[in-house]
C-alpha cells in the first residue's frame, strides 16, 4: 500500500493538501465522522440509541462514518485477563486482546443500522488499513487509505470503524493507548476531509474541570485547541491527548457532546477550535487531574557531570516516560534527585535503576505510588503573573502540601499527596473564579 501517495490518505502532522481528498456526492450535506464512547454502546440499548442517532444524521442527507469503543468495562477486563496470566506479558498478544472489544461493537452497530433500512458494514483496523507504527499498546497512526471509505459513503453506505486499533509495519494488530479511540475517530476524519468530527460522551461537553468530581464546574462552548491539548497531556481524558494533536495539525472540527441527551436537547456540546475563535479569555480556563503518576526519589546522588544522563538514559531505553523532574543543590557532593513517571512503569523503573545503581551510585530509591497532578491551564497565563502564586496559595490555605513543581507556558503543575486530589481540584476551581 501506498497510502501517504493515495486520495484520501493522511500523515500526521503534514496538512492534507485539498486536492487529494475526492469531492463528495452533489447531494450530500456534509460528510461527519460520529465517536461512540464506552458507555454510549454499553449495552444492546444504548446501542440502539446509538444507531437512532447514526439514522438521523444518515437520513438528513450526510455522508456518515462511524467510530466506536468497546462496552464499558470491556477493555478493562482485556487488559485483567492479560495480566492474570502474566503481568509482563507479549505486548503484541495484549493488543491482540485488547482490539478484540471494539470489533464485537462494530459488528453489533452494523446489524443495529442495517434492521433500520441503512446500509452499514464493519471495519476493522486492519480492513481499512489505518497503518500505524509498531510501539505496541501506544501505537501512533502513521497513514490511513480512506479512499475506500469514501467510495462506499458516497453510495449511501455508513462505515462502522473500529477505534482505538490499527495495523504495524509488520502487520500485525496494534493499540494506540487507552482512550485512543478517539485519536481513531480525529485521524478518520482527517483522511476522508470530514466537515466535523463528532465525540459523543457521557458528558455533554468539555468542563472546566471533570464535572464528576466537581459539580460546580462550568460547561465550556469553545476551547482553543492548544488548552485542550495540555489539559487532555495533563490528565483531562475527556479527549486523548493524540486526537487533540491531530485535529489541530490537521484543522480538524472537533466537537464534544453527548450520547445521552434526547434529540430535543440543546446539544451543541463544546466546539474545539483556534485560539483566536475564542472572544471570551480566561486566563486559566480548565484544571485537570491524574492519578497515573509514580514519584520516584534517588537518594544522595553523586552531584557531578553526566550523572543526570546516566539515569535519564537508563530509563528511556527501557521505554519508561518521565514527566516531572526536581534536583536539589547539593552540600556535600550528593543530591537527592526527584522525578515522576506513569504509575504503570513503577516497577520497571525501579528494576532499571536498580540494575544501574553501579553506574549511578546513589545510596537508595524511595518510590512513592500515592500521589496525584493538579495541572492548571490557560492561555491567558501567557500574558498575566501571579497564576502560580494563586495556586500555591489556595492549595496552602487547605494544608496541602506541595511536592513537585512543574510550568510550561500555559500551565503550572504541582504533585501532591493523593488523598487531596479532588479538595485541590475544587478549592483551585474556587480560587480562579471558575465556579458556575
Ligand atoms: P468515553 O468512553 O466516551 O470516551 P471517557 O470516560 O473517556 O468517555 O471521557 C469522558 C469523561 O471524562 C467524563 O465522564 C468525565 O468524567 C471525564 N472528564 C475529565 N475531565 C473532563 C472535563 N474537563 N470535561 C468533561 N469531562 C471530563
Ligand atoms: N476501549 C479503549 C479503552 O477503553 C479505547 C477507548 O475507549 O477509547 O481504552
Ligand atoms: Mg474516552
Amino acid at each position: 500500500m501506498c497510502a501517504l501517495t493515495q486520495p484520501g490518505a493522511i500523515m500526521p502532522n503534514a496538512i492534507v493538501p485539498d486536492a487529494t481528498i475526492p469531492e463528495r456526492h452533489p447531494a450530500a450535506m456534509a460528510r461527519i465522522v460520529m465517536k461512540f464512547g464506552g458507555t454510549s454502546v454499553a449495552d444492546l440499548d444504548r446501542i440502539r440509541i446509538v444507531a437512532d442517532r447514526v439514522a438521523r444524521e444518515v437520513e438528513a442527507g450526510h455522508e456518515v462514518a462511524v467510530v466506536t469503543s468497546a462496552m464499558a468495562g470491556a477493555t478493562n477486563q482485556l487488559v485483567a485477563w492479560c495480566q492474570a496470566l502474566a503481568p509482563l506479558h507479549d505486548a503484541r498478544e495484549y493488543d491482540v486482546v485488547l482490539a478484540t472489544g471494539e470489533q464485537a461493537v462494530t459488528g453489533l452497530l452494523a446489524i443495529a443500522l442495517q434492521t433500520r433500512g441503512i446500509e452499514a458494514r464493519s471495519w476493522q483496523g486492519w480492513q481499512i488499513p489505518i497503518r500505524t507504527d509498531g510501539a505496541h499498546g501506544r501505537a501512533r497512526i502513521t497513514a490511513i487509505d480512506g479512499a475506500e471509505i469514501i467510495r462506499r459513503m458516497q453510495i449511501g453506505q455508513v462505515a462502522v470503524v473500529s477505534g482505538f486499533q490499527g495495523l504495524g509495519p509488520d502487520n500485525r494488530v496494534t493499540t494506540l493507548g487507552r482512550g485512543g479511540s478517539d485519536t481513531s475517530a480525529v485521524a478518520l476524519a482527517a483522511a476522508i476531509g470530514a466537515d466535523r468530527c463528532d465525540i459523543y460522551t457521557d458528558v455533554d461537553g468539555i468542563y472546566t474541570t471533570d464535572p464528576r468530581i466537581v459539580p460546580r464546574a462550568r460547561k465550556l462552548d469553545r476551547i482553543a485547541y492548544e488548552e485542550m491539548l495540555e489539559l487532555a497531556s495533563v490528565g483531562a481524558k475527556v479527549l486523548h491527548t493524540r486526537s487533540v494533536e491531530l485535529a489541530m495539525n490537521h484543522r480538524v472540527r472537533v466537537r464534544v457532546l453527548s450520547s445521552f441527551a434526547d434529540a430535543s436537547d440543546d446539544n451543541q456540546g463544546t466546539l474545539v477550535v483556534d485560539e483566536d475563535e475564542i472572544v471570551e479569555k480566561q486566563i486559566v480556563s480548565g484544571i485537570a487531574y491524574s492519578r497515573d503518576e509514580a514519584k520516584i526519589t534517588l537518594r544522595q546522588v553523586p552531584d557531578r557531570p553526566g550523572i543526570a544522563a546516566a539515569i535519564f538514559t537508563a530509563l528511556a531505553a527501557h521505554h519508561v516516560n518521565i514527566d516531572m523532574i526536581v534536583q536539589n543543590i547539593s552540600a556535600d557532593g550528593s543530591t537527592d534527585l526527584t522525578f515522576t513517571v506513569g504509575r504503570a512503569d513503577l516497577a520497571r523503573a525501579r528494576a532499571t535503576l536498580a540494575e544501574a545503581q553501579p553506574q549511578i551510585g546513589y545510596l537508595e530509591i524511595v518510590a512513592d505510588a500515592n500521589v496525584a497532578k493538579i495541572s492548571v491551564v490557560g492561555t491567558g497565563m501567557r500574558s498575566h503573573a501571579g497564576v502560580a502564586n494563586t495556586m500555591f496559595r489556595a492549595l496552602a490555605d487547605k494544608a496541602i502540601n506541595i511536592q513537585v513543581i512543574s510550568t510550561s507556558e500555559i500551565k503550572v503543575s504541582v504533585l501532591i499527596a493523593a488523598d487531596y486530589a479532588e479538595l485541590a481540584v475544587r478549592a483551585l476551581h474556587t480560587a480562579y473564579g471558575l465556579d458556575a
